[in-house]
């Protein structure tokens, strides 16, 4: 009894990671974590592959090759740009370095799970923020600031809706911050709307934005955990006093280096995947399973109530198809399924017309 962890840490939910196997059938597609179903380019497997001779040797501390590309590819100063273990280790640095118990962390209602488990890993206090219509509500962020808010994040497109709000409601909640709040701009779907900045022209013209990135969706590296983060100098000082000085291998430094020289993998995943996604929406819509306009790699499919979307769901495991209930993210009546290849979407809009069909 006499060791307890720090408060807040006990009101962290584990994490039901998505599964990717089901009892007994085979030819299983996984539609549930929002993976690039073509996987990463040739360009980074071969990286992969040739950092294999650099195994004995202690990673570069300061990742200075990764973060001169990834300058180089979005036109970045590579002094503010920072490396992590995902972007989720970028999300845990903010929260490690900007708020403490009796400060505030906001995010919208159904925002991205690891903004509230860093929040109270911290021991602050997160603040859930309601959104209009699935989308986020500028006015309603604004509103809940207080004195104590010290961190804002939101993604944009956002995790599990799809939605995404303009650079000038973005450009408006940056401006309406209180002055020791920081605006964190999740871009974990950026790559997937044509012609955006992502925000990174506020991080430049801004003093209080940072912006973070990810190697796992449109590059396809989930499997290697690779992030970075984009922000004012002083900010991203911060932030590197305490990430480790050895917190990214040499695989992962020499692999996502050269992912994101390869941008020409990044258009054609980012053509097929709005191909295969309108297709997906439509094919949908036809069997009576309306979703919101989504601009990233999945579809936000939402059902008559929370019992239709589990039956559904169900249903698509008997197929051998795994979809994600987003009962954790308060939307017990949808099912976020990943756009995956051309068969994988045939397959699960022919499985959910069947469901509707067979009701
Ligand atoms: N932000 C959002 C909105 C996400 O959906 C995800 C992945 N599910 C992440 C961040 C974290 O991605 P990673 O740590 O793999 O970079």
């Amino acid at each position: 009894d006499a060791i307890r962890p720090q408060p807040g840490i006990m009101d962290i939910a584990l994490y039901e990671g998505g599964k990717a196997h089901v009892a007994g059938v085979s030819n299983v597609v996984k539609l549930s974590s929002n993976e690039n179903p073509f996987g990463p380019s040739d360009k980074a497997k071969d990286a992969f592959a040739k950092s294999v001779h650099q195994l004995h040797r202690y990673p570069s501390t300061d990742h200075a090759n990764l973060r001169a590309a990834i300058a180089e590819v979005h036109g970045l100063d590579a002094a503010r740009v920072i490396c992590g273990v995902g972007s989720d280790e970028i999300i845990t640095f903010l929260c490690q370095a900007y708020a403490g118990p009796g400060d505030e962390v906001l995010y919208t209602e159904h925002g991205f799970l690891m903004y509230k488990i860093s929040a109270l890993a911290v021991g602050a206090t997160p603040v859930e923020v309601k959104e209009r219509e699935r989308t986020t509500d500028v006015d309603a962020l604004l509103a809940a600031c207080t004195e104590r808010t010290k961190l804002v994040f939101i993604a944009n497109p956002n995790n599990p809706t799809g939605t995404m709000i303009s650079a000038g409601e973005v450009a408006r909640l940056a401006r309406g911050l209180p002055p020791q709040a920081i605006l964190v701009l999740d871009g974990a779907y950026a790559e997937y709307v044509d012609g955006f900045d992502a925000g990174l022209s506020l991080v430049e013209a801004s003093g209080n934005v940072v912006m973070t990135r990810t190697f796992s969706k449109i590059y396809g590296l989930g499997g290697l955990r690779i992030g970075w983060g984009y922000g004012p100098k002083a900010i991203i000082d911060v932030l590197n006093r305490i990430r480790g000085p050895f917190n990214l291998s040499n695989t992962q430094l020499e692999t996502a280096e050269a992912a994101v020289r390869d941008q020409d993998f990044v258009t054609r995943c980012r053509s097929e995947n709005a191909r295969l996604r309108h297709w997906l929406a439509e094919a949908l819509a036809a069997v009576g399973v309306p979703s919101d306009t989504s601009m990233a790699n999945f579809v936000l499919a939402r059902f008559a109530s929370a019992e239709e979307a589990e039956a559904c769901d169900t249903f698509l495991q008997q197929q051998g198809l795994i979809v994600r209930r987003v009962a954790g993210y308060k939307l017990p009546h949808c099912l976020r399924i990943t756009v995956g290849d051309e068969a994988s979407c045939r397959r699960v809009a022919h499985a959910i017309g069947q469901f509707k069909g067979v009701k």
